[in-house]
């Protein structure tokens, strides 16, 4: 097996054995993107000297010393371009700082290396979105990786890199890591510091690792974790070891099934493969039950109206004067900004800042904004509830397996739709994780499991129930 395709726990064993060096890794991650991501298209851009340089001073004493971690392209890395996968910040932004969980990554001696896809400012679930490139699902050619961290799971289903960050904003590193076979987990809001990862629904997002395994998830949220006072909403709590108690088992939880989401949307295929997981949970100890989160049905709208709002908000920093690219010879200063947005901005991030202006402006305010944000709050008492049951919650990621290229073209609608399952824990700033089940029909499955606010170790145990069959 290649150095790229190792688990992180695996190459650390291998680096403090002395069989190899962080060289070693490197070079192997850089003639694997060189030899195979023209087909994937993982990887936006890479920085191959920088991190070579990194991996001869590597510090194999710390916990992820000399390891590479692929980047997604929304995150700032001091010195990388940072594109969003909008033609509009690409050639026209190279990043000033690093994000705080870049910092903490070189901290723990990690190599962040390479910039990968993702649907234009993270908005989309098929990475179909991005500005720059496709990017092809490994584990299923010709069908999407999925999104909009499509790049970070490709690129580790790929076996290019052994492990990415994503962003996750209502399913962005869970989806893609079902869709291509691979473990992602999106901590709990305040978890994990915003501080550098460009803005999208600022309530919403959160950054977490896609990973080969389980244990690797644990070992980068472990480094990612922790307050930041950069950040005003990341959390001053302290950070356990989440490699800790990883296979203590699922004998004796509590694992929820909420009635809801097995309904007549859902592919038959992935519905069985995700209650055959719950038998073989069953049996080995975990009481399953029945639940219910009565306001499901109305998530996607609350979703799709906050989310908007705030990127809408977010967005205006992108006119041409400081951000992105400048349109030329504009007539007057108005003229400056408007055609440059227009020829920056893909469809549907306009989508996105005109349904979020809309829901924000006079008059409308209350009937959309307003109203959503008292919804969210019915959806959170339902979590708080469930909650009060269970330990955890087990659900489909999405309603079925990846689609192909194209298929969902043209449908923004039924693209929402899919986010059903996902956009919950984003709403009530729960954790979540997807972890890889058997293929259907040769597609990946993941099963979604939902944990309480910061009950990451919760989750990742039960993950790594599921993982070790
Ligand atoms: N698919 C969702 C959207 O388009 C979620 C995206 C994300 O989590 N960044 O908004």
């Amino acid at each position: 097996m290649s150095l790229a395709a190792s688990s992180l726990s695996s190459l650390r064993r291998q680096l403090t054995s002395g069989d190899i060096t962080a060289r070693d890794i490197v070079e192997d991650v850089i003639a694997q993107v060189y030899t195979r991501d023209s087909e994937i298209g993982a990887f936006i851009s890479h920085n191959q000297e920088s991190a070579l340089a990194a991996a001869e001073k590597a510090d194999l004493s710390l916990p992820l010393g000399g390891l590479p971690i692929g980047i997604k392209d929304n995150i700032n890395v001091l010195g990388d371009p940072c594109t969003c996968g909008s033609k509009f910040l690409k050639n026209a932004y190279t990043a000033p700082y690093d994000a705080t969980a870049i910092t903490k990554l070189k901290a723990s001696g990690a190599i962040p290396f390479g910039r990968t896809n993702l649907d234009e400012f993270a908005m989309g679930s098929s990475t179909e979105n991005s500005g720059i490139q496709l990017t092809q699902n490994p584990a299923a050619p010709g069908h999407i990786p999925g999104g909009s961290s499509g790049g970070s799971a490709a690129a580790v289903a790929g076996n290019l890199i052994p492990a990415t960050l994503g962003s996750d904003t209502g399913g962005s590193i869970r989806q893609p890591a079902s869709h291509c076979g691979v473990v992602g987990l999106k901590p709990s809001y305040g978890r994990v510091s915003r501080y550098g990862l460009v803005a999208f629904g600022s309530s919403l997002d959160q950054i977490g690792p896609l990973t080969r395994t389980v244990e690797d998830s644990a070992l980068l949220l472990n480094a990612l974790a922790g307050h930041d006072p950069r950040d005003s909403t990341s959390l001053n709590e302290p950070v356990p070891d989440y490699t800790e108690g990883l296979d203590k088992g699922v004998a004796g939880m509590k694992l929820g099934l909420p009635k809801e989401y097995f309904t007549d949307g859902i592919c038959p295929k992935v519905r069985e493969r995700v209650e055959s997981a719950a038998k073989k949970l069953e049996s080995q100890g975990a009481e399953i039950v029945e639940i219910s989160l009565p306001h499901t049905d109305y998530a996607v709208a609350t979703y799709y109206i906050i989310a908007p709002a705030e990127a809408s908000s977010n967005l205006s920093r992108f006119d041409g004067v400081r951000y992105g690219n400048r349109t030329e010879n504009p007539e007057d200063m108005l003229a400056l900004y408007k055609d440059s947005r227009e020829a920056g901005f893909g469809s549907e991030v306009k989508r996105r800042i005109i349904l979020g202006t809309y829901v924000l402006s006079s008059g409308y305010y209350d009937a959309y904004y307003l109203r959503a944000q008292k919804v969210r709050t019915l959806i959170r008492q339902d979590f708080q509830k469930a909650f009060e049951q269970v330990d955890a919650i087990i659900t489909p990621v999405a309603p079925e397996a990846a689609p192909k290229m194209g298929a969902a073209a043209g449908d923004p609608l039924k693209q929402f739709l899919a986010d059903i399952f996902t956009i919950s824990a984003n709403l009530v700033g729960n954790c979540g994780i997807s972890v890889p089940l058997e293929p259907a029909d040769g597609l990946p499955v993941g099963l979604q499991i939902l944990g309480p606010h910061l009950g990451e170790q919760t989750i990742l145990r039960c993950a790594r129930a599921v993982e070790a069959g």
